[in-house]
């Protein structure tokens, strides 16, 4: 199991029991298109494109490891969920699953909010031209000049995870002469995993502040008489890969039952709420991933009957999917270095990144699929472990994977469904040199992050 918490929340949910492997799918040269970007498929000549370019092609003009990203798919999959939740709500992509100019214009474009979640961020959505009052800035631990940035860009909401955010916020709004908008995030006892949740009193995590014990209540008293915040609403986010719509339910109840309380309290009727993000995607073909307009129809409806039944106005909803616009519409591309047969076990493939490009399944025991992308095969199926060429047993990409027996080095596999967390998390472990991310469209590959260089490590080493 995994030990680690995801930085997006609480617990994780990418688990599966030890050993878990499904058998040998019926045609190892078929490409699911669950967990493929949109324009993926295979040539007749055997080779995959995407966007009408071959991996060959891609593999030649900017190398191997590359995140390959379909930018078609990117931008029917924001439009998609700004379509599925309409003019009264806002949905904002949450930047930490993979943020770059090129995609905060994209989203820009299709008419979509941003979260970001550190100065860097912040620069880097502010520097490609998105309108300011359509960021939202998180964090458990803004600095002061984080968020000093952020107040005198005029960020759209700032969210407060704390209370002595609630204060600093506070203090140095006002000693910039300005109003903050602001939410409280608020932790209402809902632990999301990936095929179940549960919902408890307490949550054990350091994000927001705790429903329980009135924290919520006071967390709101004191932002109400705080001069340089506008209270505009409250922010729930119950974890990541999640299929199951009924831990939002509980946690659209609770919050709700927050806002009678303010109501009766303060005479107040809070005009938003944010449930955050963490749908879920398929990794693999046995993951079964909702639409976003049956998840907008199915928490529209949630909100709407809590507040029916609170007889409160209902709020401006909105929602930060990451990890369901970006995951699936990239792939990682990898040359085969080494193919090492380990007798009455299994099949160790090297390839030329690993756990430094992906971290996901080192660190959450992730699942994720991967195919042999640049010629067909129609060898035997062989169990194989993808895995990379860094200094740690635990550099793993793939743990449990069909490939082709014939598999060789110099072939070409893919990995799918990357788009979300690989980039953004990626490290230079053992000094390795980060992969570019390439954008496809229509016949056109162009890198919108490109590859790290030994200058560019080199840079950072001032002697
Ligand atoms: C991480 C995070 C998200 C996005 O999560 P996904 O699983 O990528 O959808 C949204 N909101 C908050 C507050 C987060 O921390």
């Amino acid at each position: 199991m995994s030990r680690s918490a995801h930085p997006a929340g609480p617990r994780h949910a990418d688990v599966l029991p030890e050993g878990h492997y499904s058998a040998p799918p019926a045609d190892l040269n078929a490409l699911d298109s669950k967990v493929w970007a949109r324009t993926v498929e295979r040539g007749e000549d055997g080779v995959v494109t995407v966007g009408g370019i071959s991996v060959t092609q891609l593999a030649e003009e900017y190398g191997t490891p590359a995140y390959v990203l379909d930018e078609a798919d990117f931008r029917a999959r924001a439009r998609a969920w700004r379509t599925a939740f309409g003019a009264d709500a806002d949905v904002f992509y949450a930047g930490k699953a993979f943020l770059s100019r090129a995609v905060v214009r994209w989203l820009h474009e299709e008419g979509l909010n941003l979260d970001v979640c550190s100065g860097g961020e912040l620069v880097t959505a502010l520097s490609a031209g998105m309108p300011a009052d359509r960021i939202a800035f998180h964090g458990n631990n803004k600095s002061p000049q984080e968020i000093a940035r952020a107040v005198r860009a005029d960020v759209g909401r700032i969210v407060l995870d704390s209370f002595q955010e609630i204060a600093r916020v506070a203090h140095i709004a006002q000693s910039l002469g300005k109003r903050q908008r602001v939410q409280i995030r608020i932790t209402v006892g809902v632990e999301a995993h990936t095929h179940e949740f549960i919902a408890t009193a307490h949550e054990d995590q350091k994000f927001g502040i705790p429903l329980a014990g009135g924290q919520a209540a006071e967390a709101v008293r004191r932002a109400l008489q705080l001069d340089g915040l506008e209270l505009i609403g409250i922010h729930s986010h119950i974890g990541s890969q999640i299929f199951d719509m009924s831990g939002f339910e509980v946690a659209a109840h609770r919050v709700v039952g927050l806002l009678k309380d303010i109501r009766d309290e303060h005479g107040v009727e809070l005009p938003e709420i944010d449930l955050g993000g963490g749908l879920g995607i398929a990794y693999t073909s046995d993951d079964d991933p909702r639409e976003p307009h049956e998840i907008a129809k199915s928490l529209t409806e949630i909100v709407t009957r809590e507040c029916e039944s609170a007889k409160l106005r209902t709020p401006r909803i909105s929602v930060e999917p990451g990890r369901a616009i970006v995951g699936p519409t990239a792939f990682t591309l990898y040359e085969v270095g080494t193919v090492k047969p380990l007798e009455g076990l299994r099949t160790y493939v090297s390839v030329d990144g690993g756990m430094s490009d992906n971290i996901r399944t080192a660190l959450y025991d992730a699942e994720y699929t991967v195919a042999l992308v640049s010629r067909t095969s129609d060898a035997e199926p062989m169990l194989a472990r993808v895995v990379g060429k860094h200094c740690e047993s635990g550099d793993i990409v793939v743990k449990d994977a069909f490939l082709p027996g014939d598999l060789a080095p110099g072939d070409l596999i893919a990995v799918p469904a990357t788009g979300a967390y690989c980039r953004s998390m990626a490290s230079n472990y053992n000094h390795a040199l980060r992969p570019p991310v390439v954008a496809v469209r229509e016949g056109e590959a162009r890198a919108i992050v490109r590859r790290e260089t030994e200058e560019d490590l080199l840079r950072l080493d001032v002697g």
